[in-house]
């Protein structure tokens, strides 16, 4: 395991980047970028390290990234973006994406994106779906593990795009978070 540059002993000061443990840290790189400075890499702990190997099987441990994604550092946010996105179906990992304005330049690094591509979402009709948005249930929606049926025409408000998905958006049906599929709604307004 390499240890950590200068640069990023002195920001970390010996504290992970993500859940502020003092510990032994590595440098993490935040993909798609290659690591070639500490601008493209975070601190972090062992506990956060083996996490990022697979964030879903850890959601309780990624509650730190609450605070983390305020940090200002672009790298350290653009990672916690990244880890809370994968976190489908966790109310609080949206509604802390929601609480934040990242720039732009942070959420297309943590989109995957260089810059160039974008994932675009758009419903049944082919309408552009934007973070926000209203949009009506197509068809009954069998809602797994809640145990209830969405019936066709439910109003599901500001949705959340899946950063990487293009056929995917979240929504709160009920008062649960759920992934649904773009081509099952139509935008409203
Ligand atoms: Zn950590």
């Amino acid at each position: 395991m390499s240890s950590l540059s200068s640069a990023l002993e002195q920001r970390s000061a010996g504290r992970c980047e993500l859940c502020d443990t003092a510990a032994n840290l590595v440098p993490f790189t935040v993909a798609p970028k290659e690591g070639h400075s500490a601008d493209e890499q975070v601190a972090v702990c062992p506990t956060c390290l083996n996490a990022l190997a697979e964030p879903t099987a850890h959601a309780a441990h990624w509650q730190c990234l609450t605070g983390a994604i305020w940090s200002e550092t672009p790298a350290v946010q653009a990672l916690s973006y990244k880890t809370l996105s994968a976190l489908t179906g966790e109310d609080w990992a949206a509604e802390a994406l929601e609480s934040v304005e990242f720039p732009e330049n942070v959420v297309s690094w943590a989109t995957g994106g260089t810059g160039g591509e974008t994932v675009i979402h758009k419903d049944a009709f082919g309408n552009e779906l934007a973070a926000g948005d209203a949009v009506l249930l197509t068809q009954n929606l069998n809602v797994k593990g809640a145990n209830f049926i969405a019936p066709k025409g439910t109003l599901v408000k500001k949705i959340r795009l899946v950063a990487d998905n293009a056929e995917q958006i979240e929504g709160k049906i009920n008062g649960d978070t759920i992934v649904i599929l773009t081509k099952f709604v139509k935008k409203q307004g």
